[in-house]
């Protein structure tokens, strides 16, 4: 859903929550403290009396909207610009375009995010694995090229990060502390299927690989890119729409954060064919 099809559908805040609650409890509101169904309804307040535990909630606890005072409108359009910023957007974008503070947006921008976060099967088949650089100084940022011997030169202030894509498929991909053998092979070995057919370059931290996979290596410091299927291209591209969105609206991605942009960016690309993906957001943001 672009953002005017959202602005109609949802034309008040009583929409919105309807439509949270039917997403979340199916039309029967559950406890969210004892998971009891007796309630009372107080319609006035959008809460509901439970009859068992004797507290009162609304469709709120639990959610990315918990403790915020913002109209459900905002959220559902602020969703719906992300999910549609194939880049990313910044929070003082969003701010503009939801008339919200800049700190309001960002806020937003994180909450929507941990509901973009993923729990992916084990990939299979064909998988293509490389590590890049992103966020640091200006300075650095176009030092991130490897060597001929395949030595990466990141530069001290940018954050490695390590991912692995099935053909065709899903990304999965998150930083990692260095681009060691025993960093990136655990973090393929938890994430891959053994049996599946591995591409990399010549990165020596991949050697090993062939124990539990099929390893194809492409050499590019033989000036090679594509050495018949055996490429990692589509990673490659994956990665210049993450480093593109990180440079561009982010500016300086601290680190700590990184893992929450690389979720966003993710959740994008694993759905991009999904043409519930506004639904499947909203599903996710009230079911933690
Ligand atoms: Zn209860």
């Amino acid at each position: 859903m672009n953002i005017v099809q959202v602005y109609r559908t949802f034309p008040t805040q009583q929409n919105c929550i309807d439509y949270l609650e039917k997403v979340r409890w199916n039309n029967k509101p559950t406890c969210p403290y004892c998971k009891s169904e007796n309630q009372t309804p107080l319609p006035k307040e959008n809460r509901y009396h439970c009859n068992t535990c004797n507290t009162s909630f609304s469709v709120m606890v639990g959610t990315i909207f918990e403790n915020t005072k913002l109209d459900f409108q905002k959220w559902f359009l602020a969703i719906s610009l992300v999910l549609n910023a194939k880049k990313g957007i910044s929070a003082r974008q969003l701010a503009r375009d939801i008339e919200v503070t800049k700190d309001t947006a960002w806020l937003m921008l994180m909450r929507i995010r941990t509901a973009m976060t993923e729990n992916c099967d084990l990939l299979e088949g064909i998988i293509e694995a490389d590590e890049t650089y992103v966020g640091g100084k200006n300075k650095n940022r176009h030092t991130n090229k490897k060597t001929k011997d395949g030595q990466d030169r990141g530069g001290e202030d940018k954050t490695p990060v390590i991912g692995i894509l099935e053909r065709g498929s899903k990304v999965s991909a998150q930083k990692a502390k260095d681009t060691s053998g025993e960093t990136l092979k655990s973090f393929i070995n938890m994430n891959v299927k053994s049996g599946s057919q591995i591409m990399t370059d010549e990165w020596r931290s991949y050697n090993g690989l062939a124990l539990l996979y099929g390893h194809s290596i492409v050499k590019h410091s033989m000036g090679e890119n594509v050495n018949g299927a055996v490429h990692i291209n589509t990673l490659e591209g994956f990665w210049s729409l993450l480093k593109r969105g990180v440079i561009g609206l982010y500016h300086y991605v601290s680190s700590k954060y990184l893992n929450k942009y690389i979720d966003e960016f993710c959740f994008r690309y694993n759905n991009r064919e999904n043409v519930n993906i506004f639904d499947l957001t909203i599903f996710k943001t009230v079911n933690l």
